[in-house]
């Protein structure tokens, strides 16, 4: 096929295009994308290749099977993963990684509109329960913390204490990198888990935490960090492991005008242009390197966000991305360049 644009050959990130259902404003029309097979789809007679194409008939269920199950082994082997929505504002990317608010609020454990970020802390609790018990005589120990912050026009802002804004990230040979004194909430429950969730997402909300900043102009970064501990029988030596999953809710990839635009508004439409084509150039330097094995200069001090997550990403990393899309025709040249978007990281 000519048409054809890439191909989900294997490099190190997995991409995965979901189109949300059309809502009440956008009735039944004709929808811009056609979904082809498990892995393809055309828009405007092209056609364009990922690791999976999800469309409006998929679940929460079915984008946690293909993106977040598969992440959980890598974390409990002690490596870092990460998963990024991508997406135009209205798209889907919040639904996606959280789903709505009411559904961590009470115990609906069985809602289905659960979105990816619980789905995969519930299995990765009960994956812990069982290399407890299983390795009981190793006295094999998990410990579980996390944290949750909002990157908005370059300034930190902690989402579990909106007090502490414009923090600043460190790094040294002992911690790696880290952002000073972000709160971390020790948790071991998927009850804890839940309030923490909740609690992040309500200051990000009500946009008490950045003086006039829309969830649609930052990333929300939620971070959920495993520590292990075995003991061995035999020698008393202890092993410590530790992994990161990155779980990141990006800002809305439609191109912030810069026309009209003064003063602050303009330096922040500017750093948000800037920090989503970074990231973007990013992905696709980690793509090439892992498919050519080719040295390259990777630019992580380029924003705040690909600083933060930098540990998390290459080497043995686990990176995938959800892009969302809308089936709307007046959605139609966002969602194409949110396809070319995703094409670049394959
Ligand atoms: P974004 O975060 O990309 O701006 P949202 O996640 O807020 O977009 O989604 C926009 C609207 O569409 C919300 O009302 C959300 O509940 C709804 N929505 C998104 N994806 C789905 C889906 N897969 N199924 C049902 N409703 C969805
Ligand atoms: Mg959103």
């Amino acid at each position: 096929n000519e048409n054809a644009i890439g191909g989900a050959s294997d490099s190190g990130v997995k991409v995965i295009v979901r189109m949300r259902p059309q809502n009440q404003d956008e009735g039944d029309g004709e929808m811009t994308v056609q979904k082809l097979s498990s892995d393809s789809l055309i828009i405007n007679g092209q056609t364009f290749t990922f690791d999976a194409v999800a469309d409006t008939g998929a679940s929460q269920f079915d984008i946690f099977e293909l993106v977040g199950s598969p992440l959980v082994e890598n974390c409990l082997a002690g490596f870092n993963s990460s998963i990024f929505a991508y997406g135009q504002t209205g798209s889907g990317k919040t639904y996606t990684m959280w789903g709505p608010a009411h559904t961590l609020s009470e115990d609906m454990l069985s809602n289905e509109q659960l979105g990816l970020t619980p789905r995969i802390l519930e299995c990765l609790f009960n994956r812990i329960d069982e290399e407890q018990i299983k390795h009981a005589g190793k006295q094999l120990k998990y410990q579980c913390r996390c944290s949750f912050l909002e990157i908005y026009n370059e300034q930190i802002t902690d989402l579990l204490d909106p007090s502490q804004r414009n923090l600043q990230i460190r790094e040294d040979i002992k911690s790696g990198v880290y952002v000073m004194n972000l709160t971390e909430e020790s948790v071991s429950t998927m009850k804890d888990v839940r309030k923490v969730l909740l609690k992040g997402l309500l200051n990000r909300r009500t946009g008490a935490t950045s003086i006039n900043a829309e969830s649609s102009r930052s990333h929300s970064v939620f971070t959920f960090i495993i520590e292990s501990r075995c003991k061995s029988m035999a020698d008393g030596l202890c092993t410590f492991k530790t992994s990161r999953i990155n779980l990141v809710d990006l800002a809305g990839s439609e191109r912030q005008k810069l026309t009209g635009a003064a003063g602050e508004r303009l330096k922040e439409a500017g750093n948000i242009n800037r920090s989503l084509s970074q990231l973007g150039n990013l992905i696709n330097i980690l793509a090439e390197v892992s498919q050519s094995g080719k040295q390259r200069h990777i630019p992580y001090r380029d924003s705040k966000l690909t600083f933060l997550l930098q540990e998390s990403l290459g080497g043995n990393a686990k990176l995938a991305m959800v892009c969302a899309i809308s089936p709307a025709q007046s959605c139609k040249n966002e969602t194409f360049s949110t396809l070319r978007f995703a094409q670049r990281a394959k």
